[in-house]
């Protein structure tokens, strides 16, 4: 049997004991943060020549020029014949899939007229360009490609840089193939550090883009925090989390099953669950101790809930909606009876999954919503990647010769007050005797 911790809320040391197994703080691991530091200076000095250097480094290759790093779009395009066409269609309908939700989120521009002819209001504008990254260290994410590029598009990007390390310089078909599918302008074979610093800063090769989004691994995230500024970011991804609520009447075996969709990802992944029947935990024991025997990822999966792991028993409903409140997970399942209703009380999390059928794994691949989404608490404040973050706002303000009379009266006595003469000077000009 594991030896997941079993947390009571009736107990006094509850929430001291949930905050010590929450914290998650390797992101700020100076060690990685020298490293990091040292690749992005290099690259902006060194350009092409820095970056072929850590490639071959820690991807194993040994290119001799950045030319050779450049997937070719008729690459990509072969990419979609060497797949089957099972793997295609499945590719094609989440893609279309992730397509239709995303309409949804477009922003689009407003303004209204006041009764003096002033017009006020907002443009809404795409990024020009923008650099994916797709992680490829350990393991390939064709899923990554659609969720990056597909909202990217509909946002109306024009131009979609794509980066995605191929250790050994095995590329992998699949997410070639994703980037076809999507519509991906130009791909790289570079990951980690270097590639977010040959994003950032550009290359002779590489150019510049505005934000850098996606998700990666830890020297990925750190680079990415530190170059927030020059360009701009989607979101600092920690390992991913999974929070359940059930009221004890869903299969156990499903609710191990889902605790486990996450632990696999990494040993540092979190998988939480909440329930106020001691029994059904019991159960889930069982199922959980039998059914990691037939995982070929048991010992990751072994690791992360031993490591990372809750079993949280509550009094009742409303306090599992406190605790999953204040956890804020990234992914939440309401495995209950009206979780509609429940859901109504959910204030932070980054995608809730509603209903014993709705396996947060759909919500990976092909449900439409982005799984892109905040991670370690954050859904406190932020949201998940969507076609708004590939979209940015100018204000819009056009007076007419009585606005600006009317305005420029007001204007002229704050910046009298905050000593700034131009400024009232420039308002005064426009007042009408
Ligand atoms: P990765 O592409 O993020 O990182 C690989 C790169 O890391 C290498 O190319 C190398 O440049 C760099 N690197 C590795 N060791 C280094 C060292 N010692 N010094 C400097 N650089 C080094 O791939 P990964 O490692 O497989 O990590 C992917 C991560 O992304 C995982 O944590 C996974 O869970 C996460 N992920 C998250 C989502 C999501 O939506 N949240 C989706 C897919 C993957």
């Amino acid at each position: 049997m594991l030896n997941i911790t079993e947390l009571n809320t009736s107990a006094s040391d509850f929430w001291a004991k949930l905050q010590e197994l929450l914290a998650w703080e390797s992101v700020s691991d100076d060690a990685v943060f020298n490293t990091v530091n040292g690749i992005l200076k290099d690259v902006r000095k060194r350009g092409d020549a820095a970056v072929v250097e850590y490639t071959n480094r820690f991807d194993r290759m040994s290119v001799a020029s950045m030319a050779e790093l450049e997937i070719p779009a008729a690459r990509l395009q072969e990419a979609l014949t060497k797949i089957t066409p099972e793997q295609r269609s499945a590719l094609e309908q989440a893609a279309a899939r992730l397509k239709s939700y995303a309409q949804h989120q477009i922003m689009e521009s407003w303004d209204y007229t006041e009764a003096d002819g002033t017009l006020l209001g907002q443009q809404v504008t795409a990024l020009d360009r923008v650099g994916l990254y797709v992680p490829g260290g350990k393991a390939a994410y064709p899923s990554s490609v659609l969720m990056n590029a597909v909202p990217a598009k509909v946002a109306g990007v024009p131009e979609l840089i794509m980066v995605v390390p191929t250790p050994d310089g095995e590329v992998n078909e699949l997410v070639l193939a994703a980037a076809a599918i999507s519509n991906v302008d130009r791909v790289f074979a570079i990951g980690g550090a270097q590639a977010v610093a040959a994003l950032a800063y550009g290359t002779a090769t590489v150019p510049q883009v505005d934000k850098v989004v996606g998700p990666g691994n830890i020297y990925v995230a750190t680079a990415k925090r530190m170059v927030y500024g020059t360009v701009g970011i989607d979101m600092i991804a920690g390992p991913s989390e999974i929070l359940v609520i059930c009221d004890g009447k869903t299969n156990p075996d499903w609710i191990a099953m889902d605790l486990f969709s996450q632990a696999e990802h990494d040993e540092d992944a979190q998988s939480i669950l909440v329930c106020p029947d001691a029994a059904f935990i019991e159960q889930v024991k069982a199922s959980i101790a039998r059914l990691v025997e037939e995982m070929p990822r048991k010992a990751i999966i072994s690791t992360s809930l031993q490591n990372r792991g809750v079993l949280i028993h509550v009094q009742d409903m409303a306090e599992a909606v406190k605790v999953a409140n204040y956890i804020a997970p990234e992914h939440l399942e309401l495995s209950v009876e009206n979780p509609r209703e429940m859901a109504k009380q959910i204030r932070h999390a980054g995608a809730i999954f509603m209903g014993r059928y709705t396996a947060e794994a759909v919500g990976d691949y092909c449900a439409g919503p982005n799984h892109v989404l905040p991670t370690s608490r954050t859904a406190r404040f932020s949201s998940p990647l969507g076609v708004y973050d590939f979209q940015k706002r100018s204000s819009l303000i056009d007076c007419s010769a009585e606005g600006a009379s009317a305005l420029g009266k007001i204007a002229s006595v704050l910046a009298r007050g905050e000593g700034l003469v131009a400024h009232a000077r420039s308002a005064e000009y426009r007042i009408k005797d």
